[in-house]
């Protein structure tokens, strides 16, 4: 058996590597290689033709015997890395847990497999994976796993906590495996892999790199089906079914208020998939804040579902793969990276609330999975569904524009009314109390009146903490973290000063570090502040504060949807969590706090987000039977964010928009790439950035920058941005043209949400 030169990508920031490997080994099989002196999993990616200057070494061995990817996900991820120039082994860990390995030993099968092996013949596997591919019960214990579905295992994940300049060697091992597996993995898994015992995971825990966690199965008893209950669907509704054509692929942007069905129209489409003999892939922002959808889907498929969502632990996660793989499971529901999820035959892709920022990963590799959706759709031939109540603009204007198939619902089933909008003006609150208001009269009143009928009342403020900052009144200094460029926020529960970036904290000093005085003073409110004021105005009111600091525990945001959805809480106060997909039935009164909040971001997209948000928590008011109430307390009562909200016409804030979109140049009418880069002193990103850009030999593009990102300096970092705007073509010439170094200052954001 002969070895060959042969490309293999690692999870790491390095250019693919050459090792020998047996001639003939297919792409896109996992191998194990030595790097330095540790162990680490590879992707063989083919030979490489260039002629050996050093001496090479073998890889240390093969770990799969056929590519273990279903062909159209392999293209997904070619595509995937091509575009956000990043390597397929950078995406592999997204749609194949690390520690999923197949088994070359087990029974008849294994036998056989390990035979071609032995003899090299790595051809024969490879017809043999494709066969498998079409049909996995081939292999039936190939990628068998026991012990998994234990009742509770440790898991150890990176806590994102900036690496400390000093690691010794052996937890530099746990913090790479941990690192090359997406940053979690079972504490037995982890120890084996590293090779370390306990005591490093404990040291590393102390200093705050890891946490562990004990897990308990997510996928056990837990959804207990529910009735189904089969609605018949309007005549909207089936319009819009019929709209979809299956069978080949077509974008379609389904656009229809909160309540007007939306999720009715997927689950038949699903139903006709199913019956074809397909799978669907169904996209969510955030699985936590849809435990009815997840009741839905049970109930109308039983037993065909399989979930997928970032809480979940390295053991689920191997148990879902090893459904798909084993087309064990019909329908697979997850959140962003289920988009390169390993299921096959896909013939229909939904992508629920499409305009969700939390589709946009904020880490390498930095992917849309709603863009990577219609691309999956695509390779796969099928059509895909992009479902909002308020579309993200780049969807609309393709829908405008013949690109994407407009389907849309203007009415709420059963007759259920629009709530009633209002607006508030906080300047004339102001000037009446002579001093700041929280709840202007008018909300204070309708959240007394809706109080005394019984009802339930939701609070927005998109900020949490008890105060945002607080400043000394005598040298007007913010007390800011040390580490990043914004100020320190205050939590009154835990008496702390905290940092939102990087989580620094300290207890709130009594004079001014900078001059001394004793004067220092919170200024802002957050959810915190207004959940106590809310107390001492009505104390024999439940009040429910929900957002990221009451519910860090898993679970915890469940139990508070569910309470209140049973009615079992009157005020519900917190951020842009409440905002989205639940059904209260007794909510009928939504106050918005501060309405303008948004709009005050150094983003194009200010406008957008604002309205998409108060659009959607107005949608939570008076679902059921009970007409609702809307409250939007503004300083700014003429933005048309604030306006076509208060009218509630999506068409209306699009048509408003687009135009300033197209006049300024941003996205729909232009793609954007961001490059950032990260150094520990600013000139030394400027620097990066300055080279980067006189290289540039790309016609058609605009180039602005660099220039200070909007939080210049985060865990001690300097972060500075290069912004490039032109059409698609170009963006991608000047990543073929101008490759970035993998581990230098200087990083891509392809399509940027997030300009923090
Ligand atoms: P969306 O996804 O647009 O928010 P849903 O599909 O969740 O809307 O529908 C909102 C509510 O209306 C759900 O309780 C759903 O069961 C109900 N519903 C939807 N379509 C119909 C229909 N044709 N007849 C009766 N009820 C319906
Ligand atoms: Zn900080």
């Amino acid at each position: 058996m002969s070895l060959v030169p042969t490309l293999v990508q690692l999870n790491r920031p390095l250019p693919p590597l050459t090792y020998l490997a047996p001639e003939g080994l297919p792409a896109w099989v996992r191998v194990r290689v030595k790097v330095r002196n540790s162990a680490a999993l590879g992707l063989a990616m083919g030979e490489d033709p260039r002629v050996p200057t050093v001496k090479l070494r073998p890889i240390e061995a093969v770990l799969d015997p056929f590519p273990l990817l279903p062909p159209p996900l392999r293209e997904l991820l070619a595509f995937a890395a091509r575009y956000y120039g990043c390597l397929e082994a950078h995406l592999l860990p997204l749609a194949l847990p690390q520690a999923l390995l197949p088994r070359w030993e087990a029974e008849e099968d294994g036998q056989r497999l390990s035979f071609f092996r032995e003899s090299g013949r790595w051809a024969s596997l490879a017809e043999l994976g494709e066969a498998w591919h079409r049909d996995p019960g081939l292999l039936p214990t190939l990628l068998h796993r026991q012990d998994l579905r234990g009742a509770g295992f440790t898991e150890v994940r990176l806590t994102g906590r900036p690496h400390p300049p000093r690691v010794t060697p052996a937890q530099a091992k746990v913090l790479l495996a941990l690192e090359d597996s997406g940053g979690a993995l079972m504490e037995s898994e982890l120890l084996a892999s590293a090779g370390v015992g306990t005591s490093v995971l404990a040291t590393l825990e102390k200093r705050g790199l890891v946490e562990r966690m004990k897990r308990m199965d997510l996928l056990g008893p837990r959804r207990e089906a529910g009735v189904d209950r089969t609605v018949v669907l309007s005549g909207e509704q089936r319009e819009a079914l019929e709209g979809v054509g299956l069978g080949a692929f077509g974008v379609h942007l389904l656009q229809g208020v909160t309540g007007s069905g939306k999720t009715e129209v997927y689950l038949a489409l699903a139903e006709r998939v199913l019956a074809a003999g397909k799978r669907v892939l169904w996209l969510v922002p955030e699985i936590g804040l849809t435990p009815r959808l997840l009741d839905r889907l049970e109930a109308r498929f039983p037993g065909r579902v399989a979930v997928g969502h970032a809480g979940l632990n390295a053991g689920e996660k191997h148990g879902d793969v090893v459904r798909l793989l084993g087309n064990d499971a019909d329908l697979f529901v997850g959140v962003r990276n289920a988009v390169l999820a390993p299921l096959r035959d896909v013939g229909l892709v939904v992508v629920d609330e499409e305009h969700e920022g939390s589709y946009k990963s904020e880490e390498h590799p930095r992917i849309h999975a709603r863009d990577l959706a219609v691309k999956r759709a695509q390779l796969e031939d099928c059509p895909v569904v992009l479902g909002s109540a308020t579309p993200s603009l780049e969807s609309w204007h393709a829908a405008q524009t013949g690109r994407y198939k407009l389907l849309r619902l203007r009415e709420r089933p059963a007759g259920v009314t629009l709530p009633k909008v209002e607006i508030v003006d906080l300047r004339e609150a102001y000037r009446l109390a002579r001093r700041k208001v929280i709840l202007a009269p008018t909300l204070m009143q309708a959240l007394t009146d809706t109080l005394a009928r019984g009802e339930q009342s939701l609070l927005l403020l998109n900020r949490r903490g008890y105060e945002n900052f607080w400043m000394c009144r005598a040298c007007g200094k913010a007390l800011g973290c040390p580490h990043c460029a914004i100020s320190l926020t205050y939590h009154r529960g835990d008496f702390r000063l905290r940092c939102h970036l990087c989580g620094f904290e300290a207890v709130p000093p009594e004079a001014c570090p900078d001059c001394g005085a004793e004067h220092l003073r919170g200024v802002g409110e957050g959810t915190e502040q207004v959940e106590e004021y809310l107390a001492g105005l009505f104390p024999a009111a439940r009040i429910l504060r929900l957002d990221r600091d009451t519910t860090r525990r898993r679970g915890s945001l469940e139990a508070g949807l569910l309470a209140a959805e049973q009615g079992q809480v009157d005020i519900l106060v917190g951020t842009q969590m409440l905002a989205k997909g639940h059904t209260f039935p007794k909510l009928t009164l939504v106050g918005v706090l501060n309405a303008d909040q948004g709009l005050k971001v150094a983003d194009f997209r200010a406008a957008e987000r604002t309205f998409q948000l108060l659009t959607q928590v107005a949608g939570r008011a008076g679902r059921a039977d009970l007409p609702g109430r809307v409250i939007l307390q503004t300083y700014s009562p003429d933005h048309p964010a604030i306006t076509f909200a208060l009218a509630q016409d999506f068409e209306g804030f699009a048509a408003a928009e687009l135009p300033y979109r197209e006049g300024l140049g941003y996205p729909p009418f232009t793609a954007l790439s961001l490059y950032r880069a990260e150094a520990e002193t600013a000139q030394a990103a400027r620097e990066a950035l300055d080279q980067f850009r006189q290289r540039l030999s790309i016609p058609g593009l605009r180039v602005l920058g660099p220039l200070e990102a909007p939080v210049p300096r985060v865990r001690d970092r300097w972060r500075l941005h290069l912004l490039l705007k032109g059409g698609r073509g170009a963006l991608g010439e000047v990543l073929r043209r101008h490759p970035l170094p993998p581990a230098g200052p200087v990083s891509l954001d392809r399509d940027p949400v997030q300009f923090g």
